[in-house]
C-alpha cells in the first residue's frame, strides 16, 4: 500500500487544477476597489485543464514520494478522471460547457465537450459523491486509512481511536 504522503500526492493532483479557477475571488473583489476583471470566465479550464499541465503536476506531487512513478501515473490517473468528470457534468446553470482545452496551448482551439453534460448542481454530482463517500467508509473499515490523513496525522489518530472503540475499523 503507499504510504500517507503518496496519498496526498495523488488526491492533491487530483483537486489542484480547480485553482485556475481562483480568479473568481478577484473577481468578485473588484467592484469594492474599483476595477473589474474577468479571470474566472477567461481562465478557468484553461491553464490547469490541460495535458502538459497534469503530466507537470503529476511530476512535482510525484518528486517528494517514494514510489515516484507509481505515484506519477497514478496522479496522472487523478487529473484525467478530474477532467472526465469536469466534461461529463460540470454544465453551468446559463448552459454554459465549460470545454476543456486538453492540448492548450499546443492547440488552444481543441476543445473538449460532451453533447451529454449534465449540470454541476445536478442530482446525479450529489449520487456520485454518496457512492464514493460509502466507498470511502469502506476502505476506512477495512484498510484503517480515512480522509482526515489529509489534513493532519494528529486528527486522524483521534478519529480512528474513537472509531476502534466504538467497533467501526475490522481488525
Ligand atoms: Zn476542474
Amino acid at each position: 500500500m503507499l504510504n500517507r504522503r503518496s496519498r496526498i500526492a495523488i488526491t492533491a493532483a487530483g483537486v489542484i487544477p480547480d485553482l485556475d479557477g481562483l480568479g473568481a475571488v478577484v473577481d468578485e473583489l473588484g467592484p469594492y476597489f474599483g476595477y473589474a476583471t474577468t479571470l474566472y470566465g477567461d481562465y478557468h479550464h484553461v491553464f490547469a485543464h490541460n495535458l502538459f499541465a497534469g503530466v507537470l503536476l503529476a511530476l512535482a506531487v510525484a518528486l517528494p514520494c517514494r514510489k515516484r512513478l507509481t505515484v506519477f501515473l497514478l496522479s496522472l490517473l487523478a487529473f484525467h478522471v478530474h477532467l472526465l468528470c469536469d466534461i461529463l457534468g460540470s454544465k453551468g446553470p446559463d448552459g454554459y460547457q465549460w470545454p476543456i482545452p486538453y492540448l492548450y496551448p499546443l492547440i488552444p482551439e481543441l476543445e473538449l465537450t460532451w453533447s451529454g453534460q449534465w449540470e454541476l448542481s445536478s442530482p446525479i454530482n450529489s449520487l456520485v459523491g454518496v457512492v464514493f463517500f460509502v466507498i470511502a467508509l469502506v476502505i476506512a473499515r477495512y484498510r484503517h486509512v480515512t480522509f482526515f490523513e489529509l489534513f493532519s496525522k494528529r486528527f486522524e489518530a483521534i478519529v480512528y481511536k474513537a472509531g476502534l472503540e466504538r467497533g467501526f475499523f475490522k481488525t
